[in-house]
């Protein structure tokens, strides 16, 4: 079979094997409907009670604050909408650098006149300014929604300085940490976060399950309505294998946060070594080179530009390099990336994005080398 590397890991992340494992084995064990009363139904509502304890414990808060959904962007899509609605928010506050997950419904409730809309300054990296987020907020109650860490280039915010910021300001904080929950340590008690949001599928578990944590200093309206699921804040009978299965990923990953942490930089580190010595003329996108102040399964850059960038991703494609030229999600999207365009308008030369996990090899980073070797 013909050799092929994926190196696009923020996308999505391959399944552990011992998630499948555990997801095969609750399918013929667990199947029942956690919201059932008979001892079927009870043994699935334990199952979604341990897994919300085990994610509370691993974040320092209670498992009352965590709620599951379908994903990252219900979990955006509910902090945002739920949170603008119930506190009668007038103005919002994010940077051009979101996800589509939150740019989209806060420009959507822009659009019809519901909210203003501010865009806080960002530097050349993609780093926002504290100070503009600190002229944007006054006495009226706002929300914010600053991402953790960019999917696209890697940039990593302060969140515990703009959670501390938005306190001092009565502001509602939201924090999209889909590309960093499990990736980082969070200690719930430490930070002024309101809401975050998750997604498993970017910590080897499975796709189609997150969770919104939601700070108990703050109450909102459930978005989905129809069952008491989740405390009566999110209707529709549990996804309880993906909510077990993203429980004991999330466990994993914590349980060896240092040493993958540390092999990941590494898998990073070498590759741009690799791509300074051996490829003319590549650029790095925000702060990707320091390996301690960018997500470090991220490694964003661009190439001269002789070809456009789809034509690249699609001919790395071709000889077995998965790679992406910006979010997943924008892909097939004739516009280009809005981050890269946030970040450097000018900018014609095609961007790439490799992006590492535990599984990837120096010999998979030596044969993206060699094709890009072949292509640029
Ligand atoms: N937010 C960020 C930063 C992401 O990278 C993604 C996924 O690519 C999402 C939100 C959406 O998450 P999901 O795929 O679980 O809906």
């Amino acid at each position: 079979m013909k050799k092929r590397v994926f190196l696009d890991n923020a996308a999505t992340t391959p399944i552990a094997p011992e998630i499948i494992e555990l997801i095969s084995d609750m399918m013929k064990t667990h199947f029942a409907n956690p919201s059932s009363i008979h001892s079927y139904g009870r043994e699935s509502k334990i199952v979604v009670e341990n897994a919300r304890k085990t994610i509370a414990n691993l974040l320092n808060t209670s498992p009352g604050s965590i709620f599951f959904t379908s994903g990252g962007t219900e979990a955006d899509n509910m902090a945002i909408k739920c949170a603008i609605h119930d506190h009668k928010i007038k103005h919002a506050i994010t940077s051009k650098l979101s996800h589509h997950a939150v740019l989209y419904p806060l420009e959507d409730l822009a659009s019809e006149g519901k909210i203003k809309l501010s865009y806080i300054d960002v530097d050349k990296n993609g780093v926002i300014s504290l100070s503009h987020l600190e002229e944007l907020l006054n006495n009226e109650r706002t929300f914010v929604s600053i991402m953790h860490a960019n999917n696209e280039i890697g940039t990593i915010q302060p969140l515990k300085d703009i959670g501390d910021i938005c306190k001092q300001y009565n502001a509602i904080f939201h924090s999209d940490t889909v590309q960093t929950m499990a990736h980082y340590s969070f200690d719930m008690q430490e930070l002024n976060v309101d809401f975050m949001a998750a997604s498993a599928h970017k910590f080897h578990g499975p796709k189609g399950i997150g969770f919104v944590y939601i700070s108990e200093d703050i109450q909102i309206n459930p978005l989905l309505r129809g069952g008491g699921q989740e405390r009566n804040m999110r209707a529709g009978t549990e996804n309880i294998y993906g909510i077990a299965a993203m429980a004991k990923a999330m466990e994993m990953a914590y349980e060896n946060l240092e040493e993958e942490t540390n092999y990941i930089k590494g898998l990073k580190k070498y590759m741009i070594n690799k791509l300074k010595s051996e490829i003319e003329d590549v650029q790095f996108y925000g702060k990707c080179t320091n390996l301690d102040e960018s997500l470090y399964t991220v490694l964003s850059c661009n190439f001269p530009e002789n070809k456009n960038s789809e034509m690249l991703m699609f001919n790395l494609d071709i000889n077995g390099v998965a790679c992406s030229g910006g979010s997943a999600c924008s892909s097939g999207s004739s516009k280009g990336s809005h981050v890269l365009t946030a970040i450097n308008p000018e900018s014609s030369r095609p961007g790439v994005r490799f992006s590492f996990s535990k599984y990837n090899t120096k010999e998979d980073i030596d044969f993206a080398i060699d094709q890009l070797k072949e292509l640029v």
